[in-house]
């Protein structure tokens, strides 16, 4: 049980809303005037039985005994849970260890912009670093270039960054834990970048995160990066981000390369639009990020080094994106910067005449391959099959299934066989997941409110289509906060870092969960539904339990046919969801 389900279960609410409100017995709950606004005859209930209160007059709004502290004192749902846990004297994780990794993480961007401003001060005035330069001048990187990248240099020295940062107070713990230090067996620690050209990484707010490190010779590895830090996650991280936002926003385009100086070479030539993976696969963090900007993703990536998983995962990032990704097919043997730097024009082109991915894996398959023997044609069929039977829409899968058909010569029913195949793992492991889901749901206070927020979190796109979904229809204050939340960062990377810590229980509980994944977003209209209903019934209870208490006494006639009225539209609301559900019951399978 989660340390707010203990406090709800530890609280009256008619205890502690009467602490700040008289409440006055009606029937079987209670009522006053309520407290959130002015009026002469009382409106206000609250409900023993469901633990929840109700304003019936200008509020028309209710909740829970958290959701009541919340309004009563102004307060955040953290604070209102504190206040709440120690009148229930119950202990609740302090916020103390979330932000002392806060205090670090700011720390680290502190350790590295100093560390990018001691390697960019090194790479334009030092001697040692005349070999960086000339690199540099070989590559007709304009001094704007330069400082908008905020290259450097790190000279070839154990502890020249060591002792410059030291001395300005930044402890040898916090280089070790930024990666500018590397610890050696003795128990010692130097440099870790010696030598080397040096290209800062910052993330979207242009925060430095770390480092792409390229050696002057012909020594590998070419090129080393930071280690895993507090703040650097390679896989999250899309170089030079910072830079192209705007661009990638006006022309509602990316394009994404593989390497620092690909990207730096773009955006001398005004192809401002263009970032790095910090591989040759893209990820769906990444996917994540950009859909923000724009869902037109252009790879311009080894797309043999990328391989087959890589290729199955780009559909699965098509259905995130709901839009094709495209890829720029380079000339053999060259690589964008290559490109860029003998012919602007002929970047240009190649990014107009980007072919669809999926296109480019069926040609790139079937040409190589021999489509005249039957081995070869099954080899086809099995690999593009597996591809197709990842897209989510029927029709798309069609259209590549009679691709294919014309490709292997191989008859329409026969690939769709194998198309649904593949399709089926995610049928036949159905079951076993079955037991875990009905025994967790068991101990859910609202499954209904859980199951639509699994849904959110595991498909955090859908949160731009929750449009209908209003916090009120989440009784309960810790899923309501969650959802909130959710809605405000539109992003599960960043929920735990906005979300009081005594809530990442009830988000992990629900992130252990998976859901099904075909059909999301009917599933996701259909709870919203079925919300809607129970909310507008929840109503309707609440209602009928005052109207009859103001119905024993005199009452004034205002408010009844007040009552009344409010009785009549919420009918009226739940009619509609009736209709609504109706059709989408007739034409497809519920929310399970
Ligand atoms: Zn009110």
């Amino acid at each position: 049980m989660s340390v707010i389900d203990e406090v709800k279960q530890k609280l009256d609410i008619v205890e502690v809303v009467s602490q700040y409100v008289p409440l006055t017995k009606a029937g079987r709950n209670f009522k006053a005037r309520c407290p959130f606004h002015e009026e002469r005859t009382p409106s206000f209930f609250v409900f023993p039985e469901r633990q929840s209160w109700h304003c019936f007059g200008a509020c028309g709004t209710g909740g829970d005994v958290f959701s009541f502290v919340m309004k009563q004192q102004g307060m955040e749902f953290s604070e209102a849970l504190r206040l709440l846990a120690q009148q229930a004297g119950v202990t609740v994780p302090t916020r103390i260890e979330r932000d002392t990794r806060k205090d670090e993480r700011e720390r680290l961007y502190q350790v590295n912009e100093a560390a990018a401003r001691f390697f960019q001060d090194q790479l334009l005035h030092s001697t040692a670093a005349a070999k960086a330069r000339d690199y540099l001048s070989g590559r007709d990187f304009t001094t704007d270039t330069l400082t908008a990248f905020q290259l450097g240099y790190s000279p070839d020295s154990y502890e020249a960054l060591k002792s410059h940062l030291q001395e300005r107070g930044f402890s040898e713990k916090e280089l070790v834990d930024a990666g500018l230090l590397v610890e050696t067996d003795d128990g010692r620690t130097r440099d870790r970048f010696r030598n080397r050209l040096m290209f800062p990484i910052r993330d979207a707010r242009g925060r430095t995160t770390g480092f792409g490190a390229r050696v002057l010779d012909d020594s590998l590895p070419k090129y080393t990066n930071s280690p895993q830090t507090l703040v650097f996650d390679k896989s999250g991280t899309l170089y030079a981000i910072d830079l192209a936002a705007p661009a990638i926003r006006k022309r509602d385009q990316v394009i994404i390369v593989e390497g620092y100086m690909d990207t730096i070479t773009a955006h001398q030539n005004d192809f401002n639009n263009v970032v790095a993976s910090m591989g040759t696969a893209i990820t769906e963090r990444q996917v994540t990020t950009l859909k923000r900007l724009s869902k037109n993703i252009i790879l311009a990536l080894d797309a043999d080094a990328a391989g087959e998983e890589a290729m199955l995962r780009c559909v699965d990032y098509e259905n995130i994106l709901d839009a094709e990704i495209r890829v720029i097919v380079l000339p053999e043997g060259k690589d964008p910067d290559d490109v860029i730097r003998e012919d602007p024009q002929k970047w240009q082109e190649l990014v107009e005449d980007a072919v669809p991915v999926v296109d480019f894996t069926f040609s790139t398959k079937t040409t190589r391959l021999d489509m005249t023997t039957a081995r070869n044609q099954s080899r086809a069929v099995h690999e593009l099959g597996a591809i197709i039977a990842r897209m989510k829409d029927a029709v798309r899968r069609d259209h590549y299934i009679r691709r294919l058909e014309i490709l292997t010569k191989t008859r329409y029913n026969i690939i769709e066989g194998v198309v649904k195949e593949y399709m089926a793992p995610s049928k036949q492991s159905k079951p076993k997941r079955e037991p875990a889901t009905q025994a967790t749901q068991l101990l859910l206070s609202n499954p209904l409110e859980e199951y639509c927020l699994r849904l959110l979190l595991h498909h955090p796109e859908l949160t731009n289509m929750s449009e209908g979904l209003l916090p009120e229809y989440f009784q309960d204050s810790q899923n309501r906060e969650i959802f909130v939340t959710l809605q405000q960062t539109k992003d599960t990377s960043s929920l735990k870092d906005n979300l009081d810590p005594a809530l990442w229980e009830q988000v992990e509980s629900l992130v252990a969960l998976d859901v099904i994944d075909n059909k999301i977003d009917k599933k996701l209209d259909t709870v919203i539904l079925r919300l809607r209903e129970q909310y507008l019934r929840d109503q309707n209870e609440e209602r009928a339990a005052a109207f009859a208490t103001t119905t024993e006494e005199e009452g004034s006639g205002a408010d009844l046919t007040r009552l009344k009225e409010e009785g009549i539209e919420a009918n009226i609301q739940l009619q509609e969801v009736f209709e609504q559900k109706g059709r989408s019951d007739r034409s497809g399978k519920g929310w399970t």
